[in-house]
């Protein structure tokens, strides 16, 4: 289906074929005309699946007739604050939507988009809160500081968006939206968009939503067909390194996002990689706003080959570059693998989504596998194979586990495993999300270069330093932020 079938306005129409869409895709063909002829809508779609597009564009299209209207009127009032309010759980997923905002509003005359994200100083954001704006993309935690200074004026929001509803549940944000939305209009539209509407998203789907309809393009069973996922099984700590360094100096590899459960990993993990030549840095919610747009931008503009994160700040990364992700330390929910692998295979690329498993994490990839009800197939490479025996997986069986169920997402209850391998797991800190950010005042840029990046070696936390031995480092390159 084309995007002018779908009722659009022609200068969005245009925008969409400038950004090189040819056919409307599934969520996009059933949530624009419901959106556009004013309905609520409860939306679940996998990442990657192009709901940006769903939302953004027919919130464009009220724009563009709110402009007509009011250029048609005498008294041509002006309109303070947002007509259309885009709440997002991370900071990373309101720039994805901002960006996807002025991509599709390009046509759109003197468009006036704005974020409100945490971490970043406050005079700028009241200055763009007060002035006449369309489109307000924020977090929930930030929207409010600014709510209850009074700096925010929401009467006149004629649209509510809630991207990732159910990952801001998790993150603690519920009060917060709820206060949110008592201060905007009530005959407000209000679309949600949420991986599941079980349990507590459903509650709160059922406030603030009215006769909405439901639209369900797929779920986390998805088969991903675009990504091929492997699971390489080391034998420990160096075997786990020594494997991660051939797959990243593999030729296929155009750019990697490697994940790692831990803040601490992260920085330790980039600096190795540093050492070792790669152009690398680390992403963590334990960065400053600044520091983290530069290192995204490095990714976007490709100086950066491999990007070493936590779940909550890659969440929302879009690059059609990255080749390779590869989950270096597990996820702490199942769902959050999912989210994982969706940053590769963007934009109908192929994309290849590597799990590095130890032992340990035996318990965690049986939940996974449940979860998508997808084994993840094993895989060796020559002279890299393990030497224990692989451990013994049970094949996922769908919609027998309460994994399955709604409200038993990534075993949340937190029971343990069954599995005879996962032991009782030392967790450092695993990244939360932004309810509670991390107060990390050890945490100090350990250089001036673009990505702060510095080859510091750490002596104390994170994974012990790996001994230099038993693989072959990677040829050192000269890319200019690998140092
Ligand atoms: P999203 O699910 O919104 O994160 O979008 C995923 C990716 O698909 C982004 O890179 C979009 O630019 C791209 N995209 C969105 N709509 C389309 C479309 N109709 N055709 C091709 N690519 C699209």
């Amino acid at each position: 289906m084309t995007f002018a079938s779908l009722g659009l306005h022609e200068s969005l129409i245009k925008a969409v074929a400038d950004a090189g869409y040819e056919t409307a895709t599934e969520v996009q063909m059933k949530a624009i005309p419901l959106a556009l002829a004013g309905k609520d809508l409860m939306v679940s779609s996998s990442t990657g699946s192009g709901k940006t597009a769903s939302f953004i564009l027919p919130a464009l299209e009220r724009i563009i007739a709110a402009r007509a209207d009011t250029t048609q009127r005498r008294d041509r009032a002006v309109v303070y604050g947002p007509r259309i309010l885009v709440l997002t759980p991370t900071r990373e997923l309101a720039m994805q939507v901002a960006k996807a905002a002025s991509t599709y509003g390009r046509h759109v005359q003197g468009l006036r988009v704005a974020t409100v994200v945490g971490g970043v100083p406050y005079p700028a954001q009241i200055k763009a809160l007060r002035g006449p704006l369309d489109i307000l993309i924020s977090t929930p935690g930030r929207l409010l500081d600014h709510l209850q200074t009074g700096k925010a004026v929401l009467e006149n929001v004629d649209m509510l968006v809630l991207d990732e509803a159910d990952r801001m549940l998790d993150m603690g944000f519920i009060d917060d939206i709820n206060t949110i939305a008592d201060h905007v209009p009530a005959a407000r539209q209000t679309v949600m968009f949420s991986a599941t509407f079980a349990g507590h998203v459903g509650r709160l789907a059922q406030n603030l939503l009215r006769d909405p309809k439901r639209i369900d393009v797929s779920s986390h069973t998805d088969t991903h067909e675009n990504i091929e996922q492997r699971l390489h099984w080391a034998d420990n700590h160096n075997h786990k390194n020594a494997l991660l360094d051939h797959i990243l100096t593999e030729r296929e590899m155009e750019q990697a996002l490697v994940f790692t459960s831990t803040q601490r990993d992260a920085d330790w993990l980039a600096d190795r990689l540093a050492e070792m030549g790669h152009a690398v840095a680390s992403l963590h919610g334990g960065m400053p706003q600044g520091r983290r747009n530069r290192v995204l931008q490095g990714l976007r503009s490709r100086q950066l080959k491999v990007l070493v994160a936590t779940d909550v700040a890659a969440r929302g990364i879009d690059v059609p570059s990255i080749s390779h992700v590869i989950n270096y330390g597990l996820p702490m929910k199942a769902e959050d693998y999912v989210h994982r692998i969706g940053r590769t295979g963007r934009a109908g690329k192929n994309g290849l989504a590597i799990t590095l498993g130890e032992r340990m994490d035996t318990g965690m990839i049986r939940r996974i596998q449940q979860f998508t009800t997808q084994n993840i197939p094993v895989s060796t490479i020559v002279g890299l194979e393990p030497k224990s025996p692989e451990p013994r997986m049970y094949a996922p069986r769908p919609g027998s586990d309460n994994e399955r169920r709604p409200g038993g997402f990534g075993n949340r209850s937190g029971a343990p495993s069954n599995n005879r391998f996962s032991k009782p797991s030392f967790a450092p800190r695993r990244e939360e999300g932004g309810f509670a950010p991390r107060r990390d005042d050890s945490f100090a840029p350990r250089s001036a270069g673009p990505f702060d990046r510095a080859p510091a070696r750490r002596t104390e936390g994170g994974p012990a330093a790996p001994s230099k031995g038993g693989f072959k480092p990677a040829r050192p390159r000269t890319g200019g932020f690998s140092r």
